[in-house]
């Protein structure tokens, strides 16, 4: 997957070199390239927002370094491609982009938090695209007319990762390709990993995870459930899910109202 994000603070997606995604970008199977916004600017400040039209407080990010920048990254043609842009572009370029699949429609996200929600539903089909390009703003935003014009030439998403604000779109990237790259295949050591998460796909899927377990059996005089050492798999799958069940009624009763009375079975219903 090639990832391309455009920023004026590259230095905010360092995190990205860390962990899981640094080892994916490392191994190639996570291509992340992270342009500098002002590189896209001509005059002596690099300057990125001007007054909004109409009046009142903030600024507004300029629609000709976005339309530049975007420009030059989806003229490199996605997963195949190569460029990079102006000097200042590209931070914390890694990885490769062998097994490339050439031009592709890309995925523009838009962090805002006037979007869709980010879901772990939106994650999984991210997953599956091969390329994804991220515009994180600050201010108060991108100037409306880029987004009308590149939503005639990629699939734009806008997407809010919560309902508060948030100071600038970076933060938010780093949430959204860590809940990509995580899906990718090979990411994740064990690949059955994801499979029982909270909001996975599944039987379980409008279910919080419940409560997890390691050794010592004790510690600080707390034991572990004896369900978990039985030995016994359709015990301990049962248990776990009435405990994801007693989570998920606690602490997110809106997710057990949207369950369809097919996703419960009888044992649920008595819980
Ligand atoms: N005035 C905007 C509003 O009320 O919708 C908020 C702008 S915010 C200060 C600056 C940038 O941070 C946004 O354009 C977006 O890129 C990012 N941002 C802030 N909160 C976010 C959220 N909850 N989800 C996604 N992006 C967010």
């Amino acid at each position: 997957m090639r990832v391309d994000i455009v920023t004026i603070f590259p230095e905010y997606l360092e995190p990205l070199n860390v962990s899981l995604v640094g080892k994916a970008r490392a191994r190639g199977d996570l291509d992340v390239r992270v342009h500098d916004l002002r590189a896209w600017t001509h005059d002596r400040h690099h300057t990125v927002d001007d007054t909004p039209y109409g009046g009142g407080p903030g600024m507004v990010m300029k629609p000709e370094p976005w339309g530049e920048a975007l420009d030059a990254v989806l003229a490199a043609g996605g997963p195949s491609g190569g460029a990079d842009g102006p000097g200042r572009g590209d931070g914390a370029r890694q990885g490769g982009s062998e097994g490339s699949e050439g031009p592709c429609e890309p995925v523009l996200v838009v962090p805002t938090p006037s979007g869709r929600p980010f879901t772990q539903e939106l994650a999984v089909e991210l997953s599956g695209k091969p390329w994804l390009v991220f515009t994180p703003a600050r201010y108060e935003g991108i100037d409306r007319r880029v987004i009308e014009e590149y939503a005639t030439r990629a699939d734009v998403r806008e997407v809010s990762i919560g309902d508060y604000v948030l100071a600038g779109g970076e933060a938010p990237v780093l949430v959204m390709v860590e809940a990509v790259a995580r899906l990718l295949p090979g990411v994740l050591g064990n690949a059955e990993s994801h499979r029982d998460d909270s909001f996975a796909p599944g039987a379980m899927a409008r279910l919080l995870e419940g409560p997890v377990y390691t050794k010592p059996p004790e510690w600080r005089g707390r034991g572990i459930p004896e369900v978990l050492v039985s030995g016994h798999h359709g015990r301990i799958a049962r248990w776990r899910r009435d405990q994801a069940l007693a989570r998920t009624a606690a602490n997110r009763p809106d997710l057990v109202e949207q369950c369809a009375p097919e996703e419960l079975d009888q044992h649920d219903r008595a819980t």
